[in-house]
């Protein structure tokens, strides 16, 4: 096989500590958000892994992603968040997943074509994105409905929101029945058990990432980016580095070039903030980031050269914080040259 010089190292024990610890928080069943290919994870690893550990019910945005995430082990399934189209029909009967249905269209559709089959459905409580309005609920007579799921606009945020949002959603759930009942993103686990309903749906917070202080020193990175260094040099005192020459040495300076760049979906807002590591060091970028490199200042590493891999300071808390980007962002946005790999 090829040699690549830029990974996506994964821990595959992180991933399912992080699991368990929303699964206890929340001290109700736990599902998974495995939507955008598992935040960039790779999304059949993730639910392999998962599963492993006891999580049965998978989120997916599209059928698509349904269909790429294969046979799923046992008894687990999978919802596909947006619902079911009219050009969806046909993987909708074909398959195992099922629906979250979003719209009064939906709901038509699927009493018209699937009978008595069972479905999820999305009600909207004031985000106001997908789901059926409060006026919409008497469409649901006669569905027989797995999951009903809400979603919470403001659960990373101490906003009175989430109380009004919750407490419209348990006025909801009283009048709709449904084998269960769900409303909690990662951030929502940590907004305590009135949140937790039946079923919880956390994302972020499985690959690493901290939707609020109370997931902080329990929650572990998972994704850590790996490159290889191109080239080794020394810069005179005076010289610059990099496109625009927006870095100059004032000293005679080590730099590493690294095989990775802004395609690789490592941006440019972290040019002159970001750092890479060798053991504990921190190897701090000069220079910009440019498309497929960066420059880093290895005078604290005398060892490493050319062929010798390192680290970049990804943990997503920090890394949000230094870029300006989201935790979210930070995870879907790495592309598919950085081999995944669960070690
Ligand atoms: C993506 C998503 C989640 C997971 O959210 P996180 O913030 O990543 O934990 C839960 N529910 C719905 C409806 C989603 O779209």
């Amino acid at each position: 096989m090829t040699h690549r010089a830029l990974r996506l190292r994964l821990d595959p024990a992180a991933l399912q500590e992080n699991w368990r610890w929303l699964q206890r928080t929340a001290g109700v069943a736990a599902g998974a958000a495995v939507k955008a290919d598992g935040y960039g994870l790779g999304a059949v690893e993730v639910t392999r892994l998962l599963a492993d550990v006891g999580c049965r019910d998978f989120f997916v945005s599209t059928w698509a992603e349904a269909e790429a995430l294969g046979p799923l082990p046992g008894d687990a399934r999978v919802a596909v968040l947006h619902g079911v189209g009219p050009k969806d029909m046909a993987a909708a009967l074909g398959g195992k997943a099922r629906p979250v249905l979003n719209t009064a269209e939906q709901v038509q559709r699927w009493k018209a074509e699937c009978g008595g089959r069972p479905c999820d459905v999305m009600v909207d409580t004031g985000m106001n994105r997908l789901g059926l309005r409060s006026d919409e609920i008497g469409l649901l007579d006669g569905l027989a409905i797995d999951t009903l799921h809400s979603h919470l606009s403001c659960a990373d945020e101490d906003n009175v929101m989430n109380h009004v949002q919750r407490d419209r959603f348990a006025a909801i759930a009283a009048s709709v029945t449904a084998r269960r009942y769900a409303i909690a993103n990662s951030a929502g686990i940590c907004l305590g058990r009135d949140y937790s309903f039946d079923l919880v749906r956390p994302g972020l917070a499985l690959y690493g990432g901290v939707p609020r202080g109370e997931a902080a020193g329990h929650i572990v990175q998972v994704a850590f980016p790996e490159a290889e260094i191109v080239q080794r040099r020394t810069i005179p005192a005076g010289e610059s580095c990099g496109y625009g020459a927006t870095w100059t040495a004032t000293a005679n300076t080590e730099v590493a070039i690294i095989n990775i760049g802004y395609a690789d979906g490592y941006l440019r807002c972290f040019t002159g903030k970001g750092a890479a590591r060798a053991g504990t060091r921190p190897l701090p970028l000069v220079g910009r980031v440019s498309m497929d490199l960066i420059a880093i200042d290895v005078s604290a590493a005398p060892e490493l050269g050319e062929g010798d891999w390192v680290t970049l300071d990804y943990s997503l808390p920090e890394a949000a914080e230094v870029s300006g980007l989201s935790q979210y962002e930070l995870l879907t946005g790495l592309s598919q040259r950085l081999e995944r790999r669960w070690t």
